[in-house]
This record gives structure tokens, sequence and C-alpha cells, in this order.
């Protein structure tokens, strides 16, 4: 879905990235491990976020450009002007909301336990991943509720095939990560289980460093035309 062919279209209307036949480039910071939000297939990315921000960027008439990082450094490149926005199914929380600013919601997700299906009868309920090994991937809200488990030892990865590797092979116990992403690792893999509706709804926002006032008002005007148009929810 990324436009490799920028210059091909030519835009009568709507010509905001416009500059004597160039377009403007737009960077979305992301981090591709996350199927179904964002993933790569050979050198393609793949999701929702990816055809949102693709979508955003054509009505922008800009050139989407994607920048792949560790989801623990997003925000940083955001605020050293390293990525025009973030996209990355990242959830809304008070401590990112003081250091950018969010877009609409535009997706409701929760955090999810993934375990080996062998293990299953000894979690039926939040309290069984006290003293356990817990896999997370750094930075995320799924980590902060890992640290908040009693006695767990958390190992923070930068990536989930990462943090589900380790659940494979017995160095963890569960891994707590968000639930699309975490049906898509169990889908067809008959050895995990997902555990669902221990933890609190989440938002997912697109994020745009603070004062980018002129990027937010157009970011949200294309959210506004895509809610109407049905593109986003
Ligand atoms: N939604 C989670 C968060 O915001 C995880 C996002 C992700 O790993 N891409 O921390």
């Amino acid at each position: 879905p990324v436009d490799d062919n920028p210059e091909g279209n030519g835009a009568a209307v709507g010509n905001e990235g416009d500059v004597d036949g160039e377009k403007l480039v737009l960077t979305m910071g992301t981090e591709a491990g996350f199927e179904p939000f964002e993933y790569k297939e050979g050198d393609n990315y793949l999701g929702i976020d990816i055809e949102l921000a693709q979508a955003i960027a054509d009505k922008l008439n800009m050139e989407l450009q994607i920048s792949d990082m560790a989801f623990d450094t997003l925000l940083d490149a955001l605020n050293a002007d390293m990525v025009d926005f973030v996209a990355a199914g990242m959830s809304i929380d008070p401590e990112r909301e003081q250091q950018v600013d969010f877009t609409v919601p535009y997706f409701n997700a929760s955090q999810a336990v993934v375990i080996r299906a062998a293990d299953a009868a000894n979690y039926t309920d939040v309290t069984a991943l006290e003293g356990k090994k817990i896999a997370v991937q750094a930075g995320t809200t799924g980590n902060d509720l890992a640290d908040l488990v009693k006695d767990a030892d958390v190992s923070a990865f930068t990536a989930y095939s990462e943090a589900i590797s380790a659940l494979e092979n017995g160095s963890v116990d569960a891994v707590i990560m968000d639930n699309f992403p975490a049906s898509s690792f169990a889908a067809g893999n008959e050895a995990l289980q997902v555990i669902t509706g221990w933890y609190e709804e989440e938002q997912y926002a697109m994020a745009i460093k603070k004062g980018n006032t002129e990027l937010h008002d157009m970011v949200m005007a294309a959210f506004d035309e895509m809610i109407a148009d049905g593109t986003a929810a």
C-alpha cells in the first residue's frame, strides 16, 4: 500500500503538500512487528495503521514514508523530528500524553496474556501471573502491567516475535501483549493460547509532536473525513 510512485498521480484538489509538483514527504514512525496493525511482507509494509496513514497522506497529497524502529524509541524519534507522526497501535496513556499530542482514538484494544495451551488449567485469573516469568515488548502498556505483577520476573524484548519464541521454548511463562497481535501470533499455533478479559480497554491513537498544531489539525481533518466516509471507525 505504500505509494512507491509518488509523482505518478497529478492532484487537482487538496494540494497542501504539493510544491512545484514534488510531493512533500510525511514520515510515519512505527514498529512493524504488530500484525494486523503494521507488519512486513518482503519489503512491503502492510496493516491497518499503514492503510490509515496512507489514506491520510493521500488526503494531504503527501508521500508516505515509513520508518521502522524499536517501539520504545518512537516518541523520542518524534520529539527529535526524525518522524512526523507515530502510528504503532499506540495506546493513549497519561504519561505519553505529557510527551506528545494524540489524534482521535481510532481503535479499541486491550492487553491479553499469551500462555502455552498446555498450562491453560493454571491460568484461571490474573493472580496466576504472580511470581511468573513474563515477557513483554519494551516500553509498552503491557510492559507497565507486567511490572505491576507481584514477584514477576519481567523480560522486555524489542520484538514480540522474540517474546513469543521465549514462551514457546519455555524460558518464560507468559507474554502480556495487545489482544489482536496476540491472536495473530496464536492463530494456527495449537501450542499457544490467548487469555483476554483481564485488563481494561485501551484506545489507539496516532501521536504528533506537541506544538506541531499544523500537522495535528491536518491529520485530525483527515480523520474527520475518514470517519465520515467510513475509512476509519
Ligand atoms: N498498545 C500498546 C502500547 O501502546 C502496544 C503497542 C505496540 O507494541 N505496538 O504500548
